[in-house]
């Protein structure tokens, strides 16, 4: 239950006050979790589907994990919220795009993985300061990784009131060399839209519509669909949640570019990564 305001509390039913408790428990240890460095990162990698380079990794989805001393593992969905309304999502999301940035730099020059590429989530709440632009600028700089193994993942949920603003700032990051995603593409309201007036360079497919590959026609089609608006837009697809390979058939036969999913890796800790990097590696 989210709260409204201060009158709407009385309103609450016991269960959704006893899950208001939680949220407000869950908000104190977030605080804390950042002061004690409770976070680490995981790698999700996205394999080339088809081509000279079929089967090795392009790039990979950095995914924040938070491991609590008590509450033990914190699913992202659960706590980027919250820290997203209590704005923490700032430090947070400053702290994964160094702290992978460096790190895939690191793999670069310790392993001549000199092409790879990392995507970092971008809350709507950090994208929208005005500094964002020159903190991205500033962590490529310390860290030395090219722009160009850089990809912002963007949702929708950046507001597209302030569309003249947000165009100006993904122009910047453009110019700089930095890739842009659309992610969770077709689950917002006003995709094509996006698709239209923000010059994204790559459409990331979201695992909902990738779930119904290829037992519901409506998804299978729909994420034949998708794919075809990318290509005429000359942006490169990544599917998300990709599980079975009846999935993986369907779309590189469509011809998506990228796959991501527990069908070749889930998320992995810094040291398997590099594992598997290296048994994928892209020439
Ligand atoms: P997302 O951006 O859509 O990320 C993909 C999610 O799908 C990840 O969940 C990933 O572990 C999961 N996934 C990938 N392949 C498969 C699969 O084959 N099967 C299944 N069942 N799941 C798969 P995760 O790591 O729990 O993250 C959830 C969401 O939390 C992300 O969704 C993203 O919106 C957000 N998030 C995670 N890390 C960050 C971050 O550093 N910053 C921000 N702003 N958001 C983050
Ligand atoms: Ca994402
Ligand atoms: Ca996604
Ligand atoms: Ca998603």
């Amino acid at each position: 239950a989210k709260v409204q305001g201060p009158g709407q509390i009385r309103f609450c039913t016991p269960q959704a006050s006893q899950s208001m408790l939680e949220q407000i428990r869950l908000q104190h240890e977030l605080f804390l979790a950042v002061k004690q460095q409770q976070f680490s990162l995981a790698y999700q990698p996205q394999l080339i589907t088809c081509g000279a380079y079929q089967g090795q990794v392009m790039s990979m989805e950095v995914l924040l994990r938070w491991q609590h001393p008590e509450l033990g593992f914190i699913s992202p969905a659960r706590f980027i919220p919250l820290a997203e309304e209590t704005r923490l999502i700032i430090e947070l999301g400053h702290w994964v795009l160094k702290t992978s940035c460096h790190q895939v730099r690191q793999w670069q020059l310790e392993h001549q993985l000199d092409n790879l590429r990392v995507a970092v989530n971008i809350s709507s709440v950090q994208f929208v300061r005005e500094d964002f632009v020159q903190q991205v600028a500033d962590i490529l700089e310390e860290t030395g990784l090219p722009a160009s193994c850089l990809e912002l993942e963007i949702t929708e949920s950046v507001a597209m009131e302030q569309a003249e603003q947000v165009s100006l700032k993904l122009n910047e990051l453009k110019r700089m060399g930095i890739w842009l995603a659309l992610d969770d593409f077709g689950t917002g309201f006003s995709s094509l839209k996006y698709l239209k007036i923000f010059p994204f360079d790559i459409l990331k497919i979201d695992k909902s519509f990738v779930d119904g590959i290829p037992h519901d026609q409506q998804d299978t089609r729909l994420v034949e669909a998708m794919i075809h608006l990318a290509q005429g837009q000359n942006m490169q697809v990544v599917a998300e949640g990709v599980e079975t390979e009846e999935q993986i058939k369907h779309l590189s036969q469509g011809g998506c570019d990228l796959i991501q999913g527990y069908y070749f890796s889930r998320p992995l800790p810094p040291q398997q990564t590099l594992e598997f990097l290296l048994e994928h590696q892209l020439a």
